[in-house]
């Protein structure tokens, strides 16, 4: 298998505003903690299209400069997470083209899962790829497709590929925005001046001033062109089977993914796994950031008390000089420090979303043990993590994720905890209201959709 590097990311599109690079800059720092690997805008002012990315944070990319000439009153930005070290900025997005219908950008969002099928029968046919990215595959698939307007090339080009997407394209006059049949990833859409936007999650519109109009349906295209109120296509029948891993990690709190408030949807999860094994405690512990929401549905529903025994250094960004095998310890240590005080000599359930390869959980009970604490219950408020994603979340191979090869007794011995209990399958289904078997849960069951 080729690398694929379009994983957790975040895509933004602005249309018809006078500031439009500039609404894409804010919204794709709203929207950071999806990918912090690269970053990158395309606009188009009507004639041309403009693209800046680069490795690094939206912050160290962008200045008022470069924002400058990104000009026109359409752009489409991405955040790119990868976990794989590439020096390459190719492999950031915009994914840039000249074809023969004029220029085009696109962002992608997802994986898709016949990538590679589709990409041997290219090369075969002529195409020579630049990048390990599976969004040039529709680059290649829109330029070499018989049909005459770039709106029938778009739809031609997604009939041919498989997997979960959130897709924005930006011609040098239009906009289109588009979702997967099963919705996989979230995208929304608002409204602004007279313009609109599109985005990962609406805590982009919030910063930016947006309104959020709704999400764009599962299979449904929506075409931007000026003058015009946006066009609705539905060009798959839609199929929900939304991420929920979204629910229990990626998304930001703030945002509503899929109708409903992320921060509550984690509040609940924390509220039902205080219902599994419960043990007796004097403080719930967070693992900043991501069991923050989960530990106070935790300490609502057992009414043991909140604390932030744990702090989190969020200046750290991403070290490149590793600490050596002595000093393994130091790493979990620069990012999260224990509250000595407040944690010797007690009781502490510990709340963490997820577990996947077990080294931060071990680092985190081992810290927390040294700074005194008596006992460590590890609670995760997501059931184990047995299977990979192939669906756009970088998860590793089954032969890396702790749950696909130890028992919970041999997990919990491994992490050095007293005790570790995870939220069930139906307890995860019950935190997020699910009625319709709309959600994709295959991390944590090897039931894939495809
Ligand atoms: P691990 O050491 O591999 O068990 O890491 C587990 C931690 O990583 C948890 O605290 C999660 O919040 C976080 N996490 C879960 N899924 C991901 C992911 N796909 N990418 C990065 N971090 C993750
Ligand atoms: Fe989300 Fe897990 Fe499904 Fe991947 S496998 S789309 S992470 S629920």
């Amino acid at each position: 298998m080729e690398k694929q590097l379009n994983e957790k990311c975040a895509v933004v599109g602005v249309f018809n505003h006078p500031e439009a690079s500039k609404l894409a800059y804010f919204s794709l720092h709203a929207l950071q903690h999806r990918g912090q690997e690269a970053c990158g805008i395309s606009s188009a002012d009507g004639i041309k299209i403009h693209t800046i990315k680069d490795r690094g944070l939206v912050s160290q990319v962008f200045n008022d400069e470069k924002l400058k000439t990104l000009k026109g009153q359409s752009a489409i930005g991405h955040n790119r997470y990868s976990t794989a070290g590439d020096d390459s900025i190719l492999d950031a997005q915009p994914v840039f083209a000249r074809y023969d219908l004029g220029e085009i950008a696109i962002v992608h969002n997802g994986n898709l899962t016949n990538a590679q099928q589709v990409r041997n029968s290219l090369i075969k046919n002529g195409a020579i790829f630049q990048t390990f990215m599976d969004t040039e595959n529709l680059i290649h698939l829109i330029a070499t497709s018989q049909e005459k307007s770039l709106l029938n090339r778009i739809q031609d080009t997604l009939k041919k590929v498989q997997g979960a997407y959130s897709l924005v394209f930006l011609s040098r006059s239009k906009m289109f925005a588009m979702r997967d049949a099963h919705g996989l990833r979230p995208l929304s859409i608002g409204k602004i001046g007279d313009g609109y936007i599109v985005a990962s999650e609406n805590c982009a519109f919030d910063l930016v001033g947006a309104t959020h109009i709704r999400d764009i349906r599962p299979g449904e295209l929506i075409v931007f062109e000026k003058g015009k109120e946006p066009q609705s296509i539905q060009v798959f029948e839609a199929t929900p089977k939304h991420c929920i891993f979204e629910y229990v990690y990626f998304a930001r709190p703030d945002s509503d993914i899929f109708g409903k408030n992320v921060y509550q949807m984690r509040k609940n999860m924390g509220a039902e796994l205080a219902k599994i094994d419960p043990v007796e405690a004097d403080m719930i512990v967070p693992v900043p950031d991501g069991g923050i929401s989960a530990a106070l549905g935790y300490a609502q529903e057992s009414g043991i008390p909140f604390e932030m025994g744990i702090m989190r250094n969020h200046y750290i960004g991403r070290t490149f000089i590793e600490p050596t095998q002595q000093m393994r310890d130091l790493k979990v240590k620069m990012k999260l420090s224990p509250l000595k005080e407040l944690i010797k000599g007690k009781k502490l359930i510990v709340v963490d979303d997820s577990i996947v390869r077990g080294t931060t959980s071990k680092r985190i009970v081992n810290m927390l043990k040294e700074a005194g604490a008596a006992q460590v219950h590890m609670r995760i408020s997501s059931p184990p993590t047995t299977d990979p994603c192939y669906y756009g979340i970088d998860t590793p191979d089954r032969s890396s994720l702790i749950a696909a090869n130890m028992s919970l007794q041999e997990m919990c011995e491994f992490i050095g905890a007293d005790s570790l209990a995870y939220l069930s399958h139906t307890g995860l289904l019950k935190s997020v209201s699910s009625e319709n078997n709309e959600y994709c849960t295959a991390c944590f069951t090897g039931k894939y959709l495809f």
